[in-house]
């Protein structure tokens, strides 16, 4: 996502903020060049609070407003909670196992992040990935409690803040995906 060269300026009216995206240097010619200028927005739009206006331009004029705004602050909204647990520090734990560990929080919610935007579909399948590898290593650790074999590479500390972040991140994901499927992926009024 490097390459990204769309040039932006904020707009201030009031109160009011409008993002202008000037797709003329980043030659936005077709579907995928798009989806790159939408990444561009979604990534200032998280660090500039107060955006309610959005302007794209090159050869035409793309508005986005109403429900192609909400859903956009809905994906800066995710984006942002996925940086909070991407930089949650790891406890020491006693298993000593968590490089490489597979719940390690700034490597998996890093991923989920990069995926987001524009890559839903991946997201969406690492996610699931995600939940069903917690759910073996707490069954695992169930058995274990048990009396079960013990299993060096469980971290105990990655298992229970994973699971809290995932629980919250799944909840607001499957929002997410039903204002996707409802409307569009993108509605952009022109
Ligand atoms: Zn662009
Ligand atoms: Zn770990």
């Amino acid at each position: 996502m490097s390459d990204i060269v769309c040039e932006y300026r904020l707009e201030s009216a009031g109160s009011k903020l409008e993002l202008v995206l000037d797709c003329r240097t980043c030659k936005r010619t077709q579907k995928k060049s798009d989806d790159r200028c939408i990444d561009k927005i979604i990534r200032t739009m998280e660090n500039e609070y107060n955006i309610n206006s959005i302007l794209m331009t090159n050869y035409a004029l793309t508005q986005f407003q109403g429900d192609a705004l909400e859903l956009l602050h809905q994906f800066v909204g995710l984006r942002t909670d996925l940086k909070t647990m991407q930089e949650r520090k790891v406890k020491p734990d006693l298993s000593k196992h968590c490089e490489g560990c597979e719940l390690k929080p700034s490597d998996l919610f890093a991923k989920l992040r990069e995926l987001l935007y524009p890559d839903f579909d991946r997201f969406t399948a690492q996610l699931s990935e995600c939940v069903k590898y917690l759910n073996a290593s707490l069954k695992e650790l169930d058995r274990e409690s048990r009396g079960g074999k013990k299993n060096p590479k469980l971290c105990l500390s990655c298992i229970g803040d994973t699971y809290k972040d995932l629980t919250y991140l799944f909840i607001h994901y499957r929002d997410l995906a039903k204002q996707v499927a409802i409307k569009g992926f993108l509605v952009v009024v022109e």
